[in-house]
């Protein structure tokens, strides 16, 4: 027996969640099936719309004919991208017409944003204005990004109030001068200074992530000390490390930390701090491992028990199981070994791109391994790449193509079936690492295959 639903989202990150929910608000009866551990993990915890436009044409005339592998393009070759943007409604007409957000229409985006924040409640911040906010991260660069964790409200770069960024001696990874460096650098309109402290050395053996973050949390002893009040001590003597620009000294008004300040009890690890230090203190998103990517990540599994959806983690849905008439009737999940039929009225495709393992790539090409769908890409292996790290890189667009009702089209641009709607990284046609619009290309068409799938099974 089938186990059936009106709608079966395929996927556990951010599109599939996204789907999920639009589906069920739509009054549909939804189920998600997710095999492993979504990207919210490893990413940054900013929900990213647009940030920038890049150039999909090399600058003219070119010196040497097309830009593929084997011939490296100079760097004046290739147009600066346009940005950061203000504004990321205000650069979706210069997007090429295969942009998903070209297909699904700006209004996605829109509702997708509202649709997060809604999700996401108080953790969040951004959504008073269309407008891009700057956020500094850990990687070194100024983000333009669309939405950010509360606790990395106090870092915004567009706050002209002196900044301590704090790194810490065991955790070599967050090097905050040489962050602190890379701000000025960027021409930021505050002062700032780095400071590396010692308070992690107790956990010297376990400095990992969520271990410092559990201690602040409860507060726990570090050699007779209690947690926050050590870490405040430590950074303390730093608090008037600031030099301006006349040489004189500031005393600073926000301290920022590597995003590790609490798990559950963030909120009140920061009031502490704060208190403690007489200063703002906030959170500066980093890489892998990332406590802001679990924390949306739980919250966003809470949003799902919340919207009535069900879901199961840790089994792969592994193949078609029965379609006709060019509709899928059940999909095969691969349950410890044994597969077992998942029937649907309407699926939603959502498993990510080559780092979700919703696209697969070999030898032969690129693949999406569930449906088989069509994947645009060049025959010749030698056309995915040029060898300009700056240029457009076709691989990096590689992807389902949804028409507009985000059904995935064969190479002629028909459907391949009615009733399959696509989301999030297996789409192709963005460079979200490029436009940096990763989150918010699975918010749009996250949303947009939702509703379209409820829709399709209400018929
Ligand atoms: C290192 C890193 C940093 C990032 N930083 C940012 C950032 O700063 N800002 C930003 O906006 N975005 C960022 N992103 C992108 C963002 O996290 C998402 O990758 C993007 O939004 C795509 O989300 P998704 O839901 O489509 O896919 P994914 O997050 O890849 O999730 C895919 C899901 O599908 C599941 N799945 C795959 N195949 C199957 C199957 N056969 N059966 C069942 N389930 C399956 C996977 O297990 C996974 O749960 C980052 C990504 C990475 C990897």
């Amino acid at each position: 027996m089938a186990i059936n639903s009106d709608v079966l989202v395929i996927g556990g990150g951010l599109a599939a969640v996204t789907a999920a929910v639009s589906a069920a608000r739509e009054g549909a009866d939804v189920r998600l099936v997710s095999h492993k551990a979504s990207t919210l993990r490893q990413a940054s915890g900013l929900i990213d719309a647009l940030g920038y436009v890049p150039a999909t044409e090399p600058a003219k005339p070119l010196r040497d004919g097309p830009p593929t592998a084997g011939r490296e393009l100079d760097r004046d070759e290739w147009p600066d991208p346009e940005g950061p943007l203000a504004d990321p409604f205000e650069g979706i007409e210069r997007l090429p017409e295969s942009h998903p957000y070209q297909v699904v229409g700006a209004d996605a985006l829109r509702d997708g944003l509202a649709l997060f924040d809604d999700l996401a409640g108080d953790a969040y911040r951004g959504g008073h204005t269309d407008r891009n906010a700057l956020v500094p991260t850990f990687g070194g660069a100024v983000k333009p990004t669309a939405r950010y964790p509360a606790a990395a409200e106090a870092g915004l770069a567009s706050d002209e109030r002196p900044m301590l960024i704090v790194g810490f001696r065991s955790l070599t990874e967050y090097d905050a001068r040489a962050f602190a460096g890379r701000l000025e650098a960027a021409g930021v309109p505050f002062d700032v200074a780095g400071a590396e402290v010692e308070f992690a050395e107790a956990f010297r053996a376990d400095a990992k992530i969520t271990r410092l973050a559990k201690a602040l949390d409860h507060d726990e002893d570090i050699d007779g000390v209690p947690a926050r009040e050590a870490l405040a001590k430590a950074v303390a003597p730093h608090l008037h490390d600031v030099v301006d620009a006349d040489g004189g000294v500031d005393r600073v008004e926000r301290v920022g930390f590597p995003a590790f300040l609490g798990d559950d009890r963030g909120d009140e690890v920061r009031a502490e701090l704060a208190d403690r230090l007489g200063a703002d203190v906030f959170e500066v998103p980093m890489g892998p491992p990332s406590l802001p990517g679990l924390r949306l990540e739980d919250r966003l599994f809470d949003a799902l028990d919340a919207e009535g959806v069900r879901f199961e983690t840790g089994n792969p849905v592994v193949g078609v199981e029965s379609a006709s008439d060019g509709r899928v009737e059940a999909v095969a999940v691969d349950r410890k070994g044994r597969t077992a039929p998942y029937g649907a009225d309407a699926f939603v495709l959502a498993t990510g791109g080559l780092v979700g393992k919703g696209l697969d790539s070999d030898r032969e090409g690129v693949r999406e391994p569930v449906f088989d769908l069509y994947v645009d890409q060049p025959d010749d292996r030698y056309e995915w790449f040029v060898d300009d790290a700056f240029g457009d890189q076709p691989y990096a667009r590689f992807g389902v193509r949804p028409d507009e009702r985000c059904r995935p089209t064969d190479a002629d641009g028909e459907a391949q079936y009615e009733n399959v709607f696509a989301a999030g990284g297996v789409v192709g046609g963005a460079d979200a690492a490029r436009e940096k619009s990763a989150s918010g290309v699975s918010l749009a068409t996250g949303l947009a295959a939702g509703r379209q799938a409820a829709t399709e099974a209400s018929q």
